[in-house]
């Protein structure tokens, strides 16, 4: 036996920099090849090999992944990956990313590093880049929309049991007085942070919508909360951006309901938010700046790595009384935020890290830019299905999310010809695309939020849809 603690890992730190070259050269190849490599590839089979006794030290165990795994890395993050919405990385967030794991500092408590600081000035960038006053607002970085939307449920359920004078946190939902949530058209993430929060999906009251669209009727929300019950505690979830229809609520006459009936306003935006950086888009995001508390994405339009979320609220004491109290043994004083009672998690990965680099890198200008010639592309493709008679656009593009059908031939069912069509387009390799249905109509999905997508794209995007098209209908 050596003294050293670990033999093979100070090995391997004798030589990090050949370690950390032969990353940086992977990771270029993968980056560079971002163009070319599979848009989707389709799972393998789960390896069963059982774990060895010693090691290969790090160099070869990098050679082993890409040997084992490499025909299976897509290009998820590159031009024409079209599903769900899923960003990218920026050069500077995934520089940044690497240091936050040279780094390893945890953000849950401050008082020891400066990780916290710079969490506290991203998050406040983010609050100047969303037009939201610094004043009113406070929040945390979280794992994506899903933590920030339960986040934003913890903080409004707390608020609802101290209305009636009750802790929730301390005497749990029992004790509770009865509590709604009231929405048109929740995010599944949203519904998934109900079950969690313990008021539970069925907390969830429909409410109707306006005409034809996914956005919430405003007279019909003040119809169903006047003739709510005295008793009953009110929360509203709004949408800033449906993932379908990218629909958005109508925010200050809904603010203006919440408060006149006594709800606490939670706004969906996780990538609708974005609109409000660009000047002619900023109008649908009207109003946001009222709400009580606002979840948001990093790793879908920011482009900064997964994963990575934050929220904004005005009450964040309503959260911090939900999910501390700090122990004694972590109490480090000062007025700077603990993190651990703004999250889930007590420790928590330096995720705010990517968002301050990419912000400095790039400034709101640079934000701006992504999120106008996103919706620019998406105008290009609605256009060309719009154009041709064997595609139809199941509602006008309205941001950076275009929702289509292919026109079956007589005879066939349009929702199996759909999604046959959609594997064709997906097994070329060079567009993934989702099932998108839209108010009953089965379709297909195509969603643009990454920095890298071009012009050219489209072409390449329009010509696979045709091949595709003839391919399945020979
Ligand atoms: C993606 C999305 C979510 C969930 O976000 P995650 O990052 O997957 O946790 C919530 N709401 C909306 C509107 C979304 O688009």
């Amino acid at each position: 036996m050596t003294d050293r603690a670990a033999p093979e890992m100070a090995d391997d730190l004798a030589v990090l920099g050949d370690v950390l070259d032969h990353a940086k050269a992977l990771s270029l190849d993968i980056r560079n090849g971002l163009r070319d490599r599979p848009a989707g590839v389709l799972g393998d089979e789960i390896r069963n090999t059982p774990l060895a006794a010693s090691g290969l030290g790090a160099k070869a165990a990098l050679d082993e992944l890409i040997a084992e795994y490499g025909d299976g890395f897509s290009a998820s993050a590159g031009p024409r990956y079209l599903g769900f919405v899923t960003g990218g990385t920026t050069p500077a967030a995934l520089a940044a990313d690497w240091l936050v794991g040279a780094l390893d500092m945890n953000v849950g408590i401050p008082g020891d590093s400066a990780a916290t600081l710079i969490s506290v000035e991203a998050h406040r960038w983010l609050m100047d880049l969303f037009g939201l006053p610094r004043a009113e607002f406070d929040g945390a970085f979280t794992t994506g929309a899903t933590g920030a939307n339960l986040m934003g449920l913890i903080a409004a359920r707390e608020w609802a049991g101290e209305g009636a004078g009750i802790s929730i946190a301390e005497e749990g939902l029992a004790a509770a007085p009865p509590i709604k949530v009231f929405s048109a058209c929740p995010h599944s993430s949203f519904v998934k942070a109900a079950r969690l929060s313990g008021l539970g999906a069925k907390a969830i009251e429909p409410v109707g919508n306006v005409g034809d669209t996914e956005a919430m009727d405003p007279a019909a929300l003040d119809a169903t909360l006047s003739a709510a019950p005295r008793n009953l505690r009110k929360i509203v979830c709004a949408s800033a951006g449906t993932v379908t229809g990218t629909a958005f609520d109508d925010l200050p006459r809904i603010a203006e309901i919440c408060r006149r009936r006594d709800a606490w306003l939670h706004v969906d935006g996780a990538f609708g938010l974005f609109a409000r950086v660009v000047p002619e888009l900023a109008h649908l995001c009207a109003g946001v700046e009222l709400a009580d508390s606002i979840a948001v994405d990093g790793h879908k339009w920011l482009n900064v790595p997964y994963d990575c979320g934050f929220y904004f609220t005005r009450h964040i004491g309503a959260l911090e009384r939900a999910s501390g109290p700090l122990p004694a043994y972590l109490d480090v004083g000062g007025d700077i935020p603990f993190y651990l009672n703004r999250n889930t998690e007590m420790s928590q990965r330096f995720r705010a890290l990517p968002v301050w680099a990419t912000l400095k890198a790039y400034g709101a200008d640079g934000v701006c830019d992504v999120v106008r010639q996103n919706c620019r592309h998406a105008k290009m493709l609605g256009d060309w299905l719009e154009a041709r008679n064997d595609f139809r656009l199941l509602l006008p593009v309205g941001l950076n999310v275009v929702c289509f059908q292919a026109i079956a031939p007589a005879g066939e069912d349009p929702k199996s010809f759909n999604m046959r069509l959609m594997r064709a387009v997906n097994e070329g390799g060079k567009v993934v695309v989702t099932p998108g249905a839209y108010k009953g109509e089965p379709g297909i999905r195509a969603a643009f939020s990454n920095w890298m997508t071009r012009d050219d794209d489209i072409a390449i995007i329009t010509a696979a849809l045709a091949a595709a098209y003839d391919a399945i209908t020979g």
